[in-house]
């Protein structure tokens, strides 16, 4: 029990105007009455007796008062953080959300994700078929070539077979599985109205069960001693801010946001990389851990990276920037060479390595090139493509050298061997005697007018992070649990995937994870 908590039930410390909500399912008590009050969203509460340290605005017009000691801090607030806060909150515990970005921004990349994979038994309304634990785990090992933990993997997948009914009591809602290029209506579930619409109504059910949550307040630094959480300082502008709490759940993403972070690893590639999600994620919190001496996993040089428009801005550019055409046409560089299979399997096998194909070009810049005949083949990007009647004027549109994207066209065409052409099937149309190959989907560039679409790497997220266990309790490095510190979400994403990605997986993660730290924190700050 934490120091000053007067067992107070639920009912008698929200009896100054706090907020109640018949979803909570149990009272708690941990919750205190004191001086200090707390103003959320125009409703007030009373808790918490604490010296005074500060106030933060909630977002909602009201302040969250930091002088009492929550039972759980949260720091970050995306699907992780709202899934660890609200499964605390119904445990019982009184609850603190930290997340960096301002309201609006709310959410980091759970804003722009479309589905999740769960393991399930049988199809379900919005799913068209089963998918046993079994297949779900040799999809893991195959994407991630092994390296995964095995027992920390095998147990999410089994929990994971309850997430869409917990996620779906939180409020979210699931629609039958888009259209497209990766075909994932059988093992993936769609949020209903996308990512933001799924936050929504997670931030909602966190607030009507009583969780603060407070906006524009960056975590900067911890206080740990040996293993044991004690505060996290916020800071605000000039002002630092001391929050204090029994137990932390660090669900603050990846550090894919912080370029001069990736530079260490990339070099100077990294200021052509496209950062798709939040510009928030910047790994502060993961390094703070990192150097408390919390067990580090996964390989920093490891990140999920897609191609996507060269056009998109530099952060927060979403789904609508990625571009799936590269089956349909030919990629070159910005000596217009080709420099890989670009039919080498099917689609969702193979969007997310094209990153790192063009990170590993000059410049990290390449080009799809494609003709009439497969425009309205894919999805396109929010840009539309670039367009010329002829190879040798969309050449100089893109500024590439005319003659030689002529002459890798023309070498190109010639290759291509008869065939059905089947975008959905590993079809027989191929080129022969070409250097690499296009082993499927090869058609000649031929049909005016010709199209292009520039891609840089699109980097999603890292996979450095911090060790857990089933718990998702943090693991020093010496091996040590900690004694009140838990992770979840992409902060611990690399102690299942070391490497590779399977589509819907990022969420899994957070998910799965997010429920039992939160659950775990709130029985830790019991004792
Ligand atoms: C364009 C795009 C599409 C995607 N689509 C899918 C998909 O369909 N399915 C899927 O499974 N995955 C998808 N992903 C991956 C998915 O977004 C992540 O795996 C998942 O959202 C991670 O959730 P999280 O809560 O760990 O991190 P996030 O949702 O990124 O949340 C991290 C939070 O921490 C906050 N934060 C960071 N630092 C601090 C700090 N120091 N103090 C306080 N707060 C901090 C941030 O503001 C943010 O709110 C996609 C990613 C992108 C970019």
């Amino acid at each position: 029990m934490i120091g000053k908590a007067t067992g107070l039930p639920l009912e008698a410390a929200l009896a100054n105007g706090g907020v109640a909500h018949p979803a909570l399912e149990k009272p708690s008590p941990l919750l205190q009455r004191g001086s200090a009050h707390v103003e959320m969203h125009g409703q007030r509460k009373g808790w918490g007796n604490a010296p005074r340290r500060g106030r933060l605005g909630s977002g909602g017009g009201g302040l969250v008062d930091l002088t009492c000691k929550f039972d759980v801090l949260v720091v970050g607030g995306g699907n992780a953080a709202l899934c660890a806060a609200i499964s605390a909150r119904r445990s019982g515990a009184s609850v603190l959300v930290l997340e960096a970005a301002p309201r609006f921004y709310r959410g980091g990349n759970t804003r722009h994700t479309r589905n999740m994979r769960c393991a399930h038994d049988s199809a379900t309304e919005t799913l068209t078929g089963p998918y046993t634990e079994e297949e779900f785990w040799d999809d893991l090992l195959r994407v991630t070539g092994g390296h995964t933990d095995e027992d920390l993997a095998r147990f999410m997948i089994r929990q994971s077979k309850e997430m869409l009914p917990w996620i779906a009591a939180q409020g979210v809602r699931f629609q039958p599985s888009l259209g497209g290029t990766l075909s994932l209506g059988r093992t993936n579930s769609f949020f209903l109205g996308g990512g933001r619409a799924m936050l929504n109504a997670l931030y909602l059910t966190a607030e009507r069960l009583g969780v603060e949550v407070a906006y524009d307040a960056e975590v900067v630094a911890l206080e740990i001693d040996a293993g044991m959480f004690l505060s996290a300082t916020v800071a605000r502008g000039e002002e630092h801010i001391v929050v204090r709490a029994a137990t932390l759940v660090a669900a603050a993403g990846g550090f894919e946001a912080n370029i001069e972070w990736l530079k260490i690893y990339w070099g100077e590639a990294a200021d052509n990389f496209l950062i798709r999600g939040t510009p928030y994620n910047r790994g502060g919190l993961l390094k703070t851990l990192l150097d408390h001496g919390v067990g580090q996993v996964g390989d920093p040089t490891q990140c999920h990276a897609v191609a996507i428009d060269a056009r998109a801005p530099r952060f927060d550019g979403g789904i609508i920037t990625r571009l799936d055409c590269v089956v349909f046409g030919i990629v070159v560089n910005k000596h217009a060479q080709r420099f890989y299979d670009e039919g080498e399997d099917v689609w969702p096998k193979r969007y997310a390595i094209w990153g790192r194909l063009v990170a590993a070009q000059p410049d990290q810049i390449a080009y799809i090139i494609f003709d009439a005949i497969s425009l309205g083949l894919f999805m396109p990007s929010l840009y539309p493509p670039i367009e010329a009647s002829s190879i040798g004027g969309l050449a100089q549109k893109l500024g590439l050298d005319s003659d030689a994207l002529e002459q890798t066209v023309r070498a190109f065409n010639a290759a291509v061997r008869p065939g059905t052409f089947d975008h959905t099937t590993l079809d027989d149309c191929r080129t022969e005697g070409l250097r690499p190959p296009k082993s499927h989907w090869a058609r000649p560039i031929q049909t005016a007018p010709f199209y292009a679409y520039p891609v840089r790497p699109g980097i999603t997220f890292t996979y450095l992070g911090t060790r857990v266990n089933k718990q998702a309790r943090l693991l020093m490095a010496d091996g040590k649990p900690s004694s009140n510190m838990f992770a979840a979400g992409e902060i611990m994403a690399g102690n299942v995937l070391g490497r590779g990605y399977a589509a819907g997986i990022g969420m899994t993660i957070g998910s799965v994870f997010g429920r039992i730290a939160g659950g775990e924190a709130a029985a830790n700050a019991r004792n």
